[in-house]
């Protein structure tokens, strides 16, 4: 069975095609600048078969054209990996937030797409990205069945005490103001790897610490997720690319006063101007810091020194939810490529008996980089989100086909 995977952001499509008699890639690709007026569209195609790049600009004024442009691309005599749309049997949709409703991933249907438009409050800039390239794989393949994937399912286990914020309980009951948590089908990719490494263990304690542009951790108990550090949006938690991450939440109206900002561009600095960005003024690109740092920058050095503590700490908050943990894991762009970022967030951690070794923690792609005399596990697993997805597609895909 191959399996259409697509991943509609806002102004971007990312697909994958996978073919799941030995779960392998045959395409990936990304569509960019969808529907930004007065820009030239791109497309890059991947074939995974020995056939040329397909590397392109095309208008995209909207998410159907790019669905179309992927399509066509996936069975053109040039560059496609089908001979025709008739082999690709589903296609799974990354959804960001499926409120409090989706549990685990469900098969598209009307009831589910008007449960996914009545969350675009919660995700303002992705639901309606990911209702349009569900819609529009609908219009173009028709009879295919659609699965929706949700970045908060995973997180839908945890218990009403780290879900509940501490405000007026009629806000979570009138607008559903509470945790959801993001980054869920990688938490739950990388904690079920990571039980898988430790035996299949009962009631294992696991730490994941999702470290990309976006930062998020998790604390997994026995599989399932009972705290996480993003909440209503992904703007909570540790400090990021550009996300502030936590902070004391006066300031929004300190800069009301004193920047006149709205509470709207408030929020838009802290999403976007803010973080190790923010600290730094150099980049939200980790290399850059690592380089600028290296240089001498004390902004820089400082953008790191406060992440990695607010990851150390995080990490170590999880061991009060847990009781301890089994294994704590690092994924994602920063998590699985920068052995001085898991060297820093560890060190502190030797209060609880953890260690890495520097040796196995400076090879790329090691797994287990725990120290010789570490009481926990610590595991570098490369996530995948887009497995997850196909996985997921082929099981509900299958009980209809
Ligand atoms: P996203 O959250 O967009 O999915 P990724 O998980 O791909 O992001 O992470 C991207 C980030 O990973 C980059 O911004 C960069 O900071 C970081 N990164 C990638 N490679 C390295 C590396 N070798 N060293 C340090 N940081 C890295």
């Amino acid at each position: 069975m191959k399996v259409l995977v697509i991943n509609a952001g806002s102004s971007s499509l990312k697909y994958q095609v996978i073919d799941m008699d030995g779960e392998k890639i045959i395409a990936k690709g990304l569509c960019e600048r969808i529907g930004v007026a007065g820009s030239i569209g791109h497309i890059e195609h991947k074939p995974q078969n020995g056939k040329p790049v397909y590397d392109n600009e095309v208008e995209f004024p909207t998410h159907s054209e790019a669905i179309k442009a992927v399509l066509d691309v996936l069975v053109s005599p040039a560059h496609g990996v089908v001979d025709s749309l008739s082999e690709i049997s589903a296609v799974g949709h990354r959804v960001l937030h499926g409120g409090m409703k989706f549990t685990q991933s469900v098969l598209v249907n009307n009831e589910v797409k008007d449960t996914i438009r009545s969350y675009i409050p919660l995700g303002p800039l992705h639901n309606p990205a990911n209702l349009k390239g569900i819609e529009s794989c609908e219009a173009v393949m028709p009879g295919v069945p659609q699965v929706a994937v949700f970045d908060t399912a995973f997180h839908q286990t945890m218990p009403e005490e780290a879900y509940i914020y501490p405000i007026p309980y009629e806000y979570f009951e009138k607008h559903g103001i509470r945790r959801y948590g993001f980054h869920g089908t990688s938490h739950r990719y990388v904690s079920a790897e990571a039980v898988r490494l430790l035996g299949g263990k009962a009631g294992s304690r696991v730490v994941t610490c999702h470290l990309g542009n976006g930062s998020s951790l998790a604390a997994v108990l026995d599989g399932k997720c009972v705290d996480t550090s993003m909440g209503l949006t992904p703007l909570e938690g540790v400090p990021m690319g550009t996300r502030s991450g936590n902070l004391d939440p006066a300031i929004i109206e300190f800069l009301a006063n004193n920047e006149g900002l709205t509470a709207q561009q408030s929020v838009n600095v802290l999403n976007k101007e803010s973080g190790v960005l923010g600290i730094s003024g150099v980049s939200s690109d980790f290399r850059d810091l690592e380089e600028a740092a290296g240089q001498g920058n004390h902004r820089a050095q400082l953008a790191l020194d406060i992440f990695h503590r607010s990851v150390s700490k995080t990490v170590a908050s999880y061991f009060a939810v847990l009781g301890g943990a089994d294994a704590i894991v690092f994924t994602a762009g920063v998590g699985e490529n920068a052995p001085g970022t898991r060297a820093e967030i560890v060190a502190p951690l030797a209060c609880f008996g953890i260690t890495i070794d520097p040796e196995k923690n400076a090879v790329r792609g090691t797994v287990d980089i725990t120290g010789a005399d570490s009481k926990t596990k610590v595991f570098v697993i490369p996530t995948n989100e887009e497995l997850v997805i196909a996985r997921d597609t082929k099981e509900i895909a299958e009980k209809i086909l």
